[in-house]
């Protein structure tokens, strides 16, 4: 196999050869078809998230074709196209995946992150935590569904149920949820970086009733917002411009400190909440949920050797939507 690993922190990626890996009970292996590129690899790589395997084959949004089964699974499912998300693997049994809480588990395996993921040609994963796809649908269309899809349908959900909902940080989690919220008949308000006339385009080409930066307040109080872009600074804006009872919804994984705040942008029973991992569940609502609303991802596809230069895409803001690595 072929891959791209992180052997140091701070470190560019480097291509490797190496013997495929061998799917252990209960595991598939894949041939690899497409990998997105998520914000989360960026953290992964950059050290902002704690304690990675090292060497580490980065990317957790991973769609492949099963090429063996560990024992445990049925041959039958060699050729069977699947999905492997972030989440890799949960204990079962603390009180987090007991209660319905697998996102929370004390003792879960990540992908891309606590295990290899899919920076590669070929990749293992648990089949009880890979999703089987449709195998009539383009791989590199499907992959950004994995993370940027199912995380931001989860930060959907702990937004409510209201009709306006603000989006900070127009990249490809929140060019998949306006799709979503203008199908189920919400009106979404896009938050670019200020000044970025592109990305503001780009989301009312989506949909978007309004576009402005995130300086800027939207014409009407919100009655949610969900942050995409991992800067603590836009929690205070996203206090402004939600409505009495309204939710700030934080939907990365690592974000920078939050500056202190008055209380006032609190009061009226405003709240602050974020979005850890996903569970299984969340993946079950969703996928229908994105065929239903005929969701189309935007993507810009890499060479798997060039994924650095996908990353440094993503950091510089140069994306519409989700870069895609063709192994
Ligand atoms: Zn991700
Ligand atoms: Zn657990």
């Amino acid at each position: 196999m072929k891959a791209m690993i992180l052997e140091a922190i701070g470190m560019p990626l480097r291509p490797v050869d190496r013997p495929n890996p061998l799917p252990g009970k209960g595991q598939l292996m894949l041939r690899v078809e497409a990998c997105a590129v998520c914000r989360t690899d960026l953290h992964v790589c950059d050290g902002d998230l704690p304690n990675p395997k090292l060497p580490l084959v980065p990317g957790h949004e991973i769609v492949g074709i099963v090429e063996a089964v560990g024992e445990g699974i049925a041959p039958s499912r060699v050729g069977q196209r699947v999905g492997v998300p972030w989440l890799g693997h949960t204990c079962g049994c603390c009180s987090f995946c007991r209660s319905g809480e697998e996102n929370l588990c004390d003792e879960p395996q990540f992908t891309g992150y606590t295990r290899d993921g899919g920076f590669a040609t070929h990749v293992v994963a648990d089949a009880d935590y890979a999703f089987v796809l449709d195998s009539q649908a383009d791989p590199v269309a499907l992959a950004p569904l994995l993370c940027a899809g199912l995380i931001g349908w989860r930060s959907l959900k702990k937004a409510g149920d209201g009709k306006k909902i603000g989006l900070y940080g127009f990249g490809a989690a929140a060019h998949i949820i306006a799709q979503i919220c203008r199908w189920q008949g919400r009106d979404v308000y896009a938050f670019s970086r200020p000044g970025d006339v592109a990305a503001q385009r780009f989301a009312l080409g989506l949909g978007a009733v309004w576009a402005g930066g995130s300086d800027e307040r939207p014409p009407v109080a919100l009655d949610a917002a969900i942050i995409f872009a991992p800067v603590g600074e836009l929690v205070p804006a996203a206090l402004k411009v939600v409505r009495k009872g309204g939710r700030v919804v934080c939907g990365g994984i690592h974000m920078s400190d939050l500056p202190a705040i008055p209380y006032a942008l609190i009061w009226g029973e405003r709240s602050v909440v974020s979005v850890a991992n996903l569970t299984r569940k969340d993946a079950e609502e969703f996928f229908p949920v994105a065929r239903q609303a005929d969701v189309r991802t935007h993507t810009k596809t890499y060479r798997l050797v060039d994924a650095n230069a996908a990353l440094d895409d993503l950091r510089a803001g140069h994306l519409s939507g989700a870069a895609v690595l063709i192994p």
